[in-house]
């Protein structure tokens, strides 16, 4: 999900704002506008409504500090943090990779519902001094609803179904139990789809029972939970059909390179057609890479400007394609791919480029790994030699 507003980096992590987030403004908003002058009648209509944005906007900054202790958190176990996006439904903190432990995987996830109880013990101190009846009723129900929802969203976090964090805490738990992280990312995901289908169950339950928007509500929810929990499933999956899959087994070695100062006019003339590839990096005399050329990239500069702009001009900078290493699981690298926009990741060993992987490398080896359990990838002795494909015929 890509923001509509960037607010900049908190706490060194992007943040964003998608503008789906007013949803929760207008319905926190228009909540209290409601409940309120019921509750503690009395004021006048623009406290009223100076209460109800305050609650608003103090709610999405709680959503926001909840998100962040997860970003927080997670960069501390050397995962990297894409950013946080607020949105309709809450907050989403975008994780490159996966944590390598399962107690690391267990704090990046407890934290989150951990900052919301905190939060909600927070806004409860601060409505403690009017409970012997000091100062405004009405911000006593303002921070006291704060303090409410806080904990609401605590507990619901805490539910153990993926994505939820009570799922990334059942998984590192199944993890830390069986020693198996795709299986446990499997079993929390399918917790998850199964948590999702009974909310929209209950939300179409209240519905049909004339609950109207409260219903709808929960449908949405359950229809997100489902959406991602499958989507997480497919990828546990994945990643355990791909669990001896090393990066040199899939990777293009060699890769063609292009000289940088060369014009995309020339390119296209003279290479375009002939050389087979869609992507070329760019390498300086010392064999350093300066970037990486796709021909999307080329492609987005307009004819008039061919002539006058360079591949260097278009590249990809070489600090925004992932990198990776012939002995490294593909596994790991996949989530550092997901979040590149180019889709291809440079294999170094010892400083020299050694080879590219591109997504329809991934796509191959998925293939070769569906094609049959037995088949499997036997890892050549050093990356330099051809990967063999070797079929275990005793099981067939
Ligand atoms: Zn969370």
């Amino acid at each position: 999900m890509k923001a509509t507003l960037s607010l900049g980096r908190i706490a060194g992590v992007r943040v964003g704002l998608h503008w789906s987030v007013l949803g929760i403004v207008a319905i926190l908003v228009s909540l209290a506008l409601a409940r309120w002058p019921v509750v503690v009648p009395g004021y006048s209509w623009l406290a009223y409504a100076i209460a109800a944005v305050v609650t608003a906007v103090l709610f999405v900054g709680s959503l926001l500090a909840h998100e962040l202790a997860h970003a927080v958190i997670a960069r501390r176990e050397k995962v990297d943090v894409d950013g946080i996006t607020l949105w309709l439904l809450g907050g989403i903190a975008r994780l490159r990779g996966e944590a390598v432990t399962p107690g690391a995987a267990l704090r990046i996830a407890a934290v989150g519902p951990a900052m919301s109880l905190l939060l909600s013990a927070v806004f409860g101190l601060i409505v403690l001094p009017f409970a012997g009846g000091g100062g405004s009723p009405l911000a006593a129900v303002t921070f006291g609803y704060l303090a409410v929802i806080n904990v609401v969203l605590a507990v619901f976090n805490l539910i153990p179904a993926a994505p939820l964090d009570g799922g990334r805490i059942l998984r590192a738990a199944l993890w830390a139990w069986r020693g198996d992280r795709d299986e446990a990312a499997v079993w929390s995901a399918r917790a998850g789809r199964a948590f999702g289908f009974g909310l929209v169950l209950l939300g179409a339950v209240w519905l049909l029972t004339g609950n109207g928007a409260d219903g709808l509500w929960w449908i949405l929810i359950g229809l997100f939970i489902v959406t991602v929990a499958s989507a997480e499933e497919r990828q546990a999956e994945l990643s355990g059909s791909l669990r001896d899959v090393l990066v040199a087994d899939v990777m293009t070695r060699d890769p063609e390179t292009v000289d940088g100062d060369r014009t995309v006019a020339d390119f296209i003339r003279i290479d375009a057609l002939v050389r087979k590839h869609s992507a070329y990096p760019i390498v300086d005399d010392h064999g350093g890479v300066r970037g990486l050329v796709t021909l999307s990239r080329i492609k987005r500069v307009p004819p008039e400007r061919r002539a006058t702009t360079t591949l260097a001009d278009v590249a990809c900078p070489p600090e925004r394609i992932p990198m990776s290493w012939p002995a490294e699981r593909l596994t790991d690298l996949l989530p550092r791919m997901a979040g590149c926009e180019d889709g291809r990741a440079l294999v170094y060993a010892d400083d020299v480029l050694v080879g590219i992987v591109t997504s329809r490398d991934i796509s191959h080896a998925v293939a070769v790994s569906d094609l049959n359990d037995t088949r499997r990838i036997v890892h050549p002795a050093g990356y330099g030699e051809p990967m063999t494909v070797q079929q275990d015929k005793r099981s067939i």
